[in-house]
Formats: C-alpha cells, structure tokens, sequence
C-alpha cells in the first residue's frame, strides 16, 4: 500500500532541522507523495524551492485566511504571476475561518482565489473552521470547475454531503482519532470511499495520544488505521481507491 500526505506544511521551520530524514523515513513507511500548501505570499517561493529539492512534494499555493489580514491586492497578482511560471498542482490553502476577525476580507480573498483557481484550471485546497455556512454560498457563486478538498473536514454528513455534491473531496486527518469528534466520525464511517484524501496538516493537528507534540507525516499512517476501524471495507481497497482519489484530483498519472 502507497500514501500520499494530501496537505502536510513540510516548508515550516518546524522541519528544518529533520526534513531529509523525515522524508526518508516516510518513503520507509510506504508515504511515496505530500502535498505542500502554500499560506502566504511571502512564503510561496520557500514552497516551490522545498519542492523542486525534494520531487516527492507538491507545491500548492494560495493565500490562507489566518494571514489574511496582511494580504492585497498585489497577492493575487502575484500569484497568477506563479500560476503562469511554474507547475503548481492547486490554489490552496484558502478558504474563510469563521473563529477570526474579518469575515469580509476573508471572503473577497477567498471568493476570488476561487475565481483565479478556475482561470488556471486548479483544484482548490479549502480551510474551515466554524464556517461551512460562509464557505457554501461562494463554492456555488464561484463554482470550483477542477473540484478541490475540503482540508481537516469535520460536521455532519448533511455538511459533507454539500460538497460532495459539487464534487469536493474531504480531507480526512487526526480529528477522527479522538473518540470525542462523535459526530465526525459517523460521517466518516459512511462517506463514498471515492470522496476520502487522508491527510495529517503537520505540523498542526496532532492525533490523540500525541497532544503537544509537533504532528509529523509520518503519522499517515496512523490517521489510516483509525480510518480502516470506521470502514467496513478490507484495508487494500480503502488505499487503493484513496490513492486514486489523490491522483485524479491533483492530476497525478
Ligand atoms: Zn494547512
């Protein structure tokens, strides 16, 4: 069975220090791919350089609602300039975090990092938290043409249901480790096996047992098994058909 981290940040100074190692000893545990969002402009030419070094690693980039404060206009421009140049497999990671000030600003930026990912013909790699209710309403203005991911996904399945009716992907990290997340949990043990990314957003988001420690790709593994302990399908099908979603989605042959 093969992997792919589908949003792990392996450019943050977090890795500096152990990135090579790191992603030797993800290859030895069978993680082949990673997906390296990028979250602010500032940061996007460390994204592309970190992935031209290291092949296995694929650059997206997008301006992450948490920055967004800082962001303007020239961002956007900028990042069609990247866009044009350079091979990037998403816009991402954007999206509107509901527990932050400026639901306005986050918005614009959002909805137009939605129109650019469509003028590139790009997936999108969306952030949530307390938004699904701003989210929805954009995704169905600006509809994603190429699909994208629903990153570190948690709700119910009548929320999930709403993007996988526009064809999103959900990225399915720690969260389902923590016997609390009942609700996400339920929603996973039944979603189509087609609209599943595994993913760990190291170094944030560390699974239950780990709290306080910097997250690692390495723990793919680990969001997997708990993964297979929700399915009823044999753990061979769950890997295979979510390395095909990765593939079909980031456009990977
Ligand atoms: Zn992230």
């Amino acid at each position: 069975m093969q992997f792919t981290d589908s949003h792990c940040h392996l450019d943050f100074i977090e890795f500096d220090s152990s990135r090579q190692q790191l992603i030797a000893a993800c290859h030895d545990a069978n993680i082949q791919r990673f997906i390296v969002p990028g979250i602010t402009a500032k940061r996007w030419s460390r994204v592309l350089q970190l992935c031209q070094e290291y092949p296995c690693a694929k650059p997206c980039l997008g301006l992450h609602p948490w920055w967004i404060d800082k962001a303007t206009p020239a961002d956007l421009q900028r990042l069609q300039h990247y866009l044009s140049t350079e091979k990037v497999y998403a816009v991402g990671e954007i999206g509107i975090d509901g527990a932050i000030a400026d639901i306005e600003k986050q918005s614009d930026y959002f909805a137009q990092q939605l129109e650019i990912a469509n003028q590139f013909q790009l997936p999108v790699i969306i952030h949530h938290r307390k938004s699904h209710h701003l989210i929805r309403p954009l995704l169905k203005q600006s509809k994603p043409q190429h699909s994208g991911v629903i990153h570190a996904f948690s709700g119910n399945y009548q929320q999930a249901k709403v993007y996988l009716d526009l064809g999103f992907k959900l990225g399915i990290g720690g969260t389902i480790s923590y016997q609390r997340a009942k609700t996400t949990r339920a929603t996973v043990a039944k979603l189509p096996l087609e609209s599943i990314l595994l993913e760990t957003d190291a170094p944030a988001m560390p699974l239950q047992g780990f709290q306080g420690e910097i997250n690692s790709p390495l723990q793919i593994n680990n969001v997997f098994t708990h993964l297979c302990r929700l399915r009823s399908e044999p753990a061979h099908q769950i890997a295979e058909q979510i390395e095909n979603n990765v593939e079909q989605l980031f456009g990977f042959s």
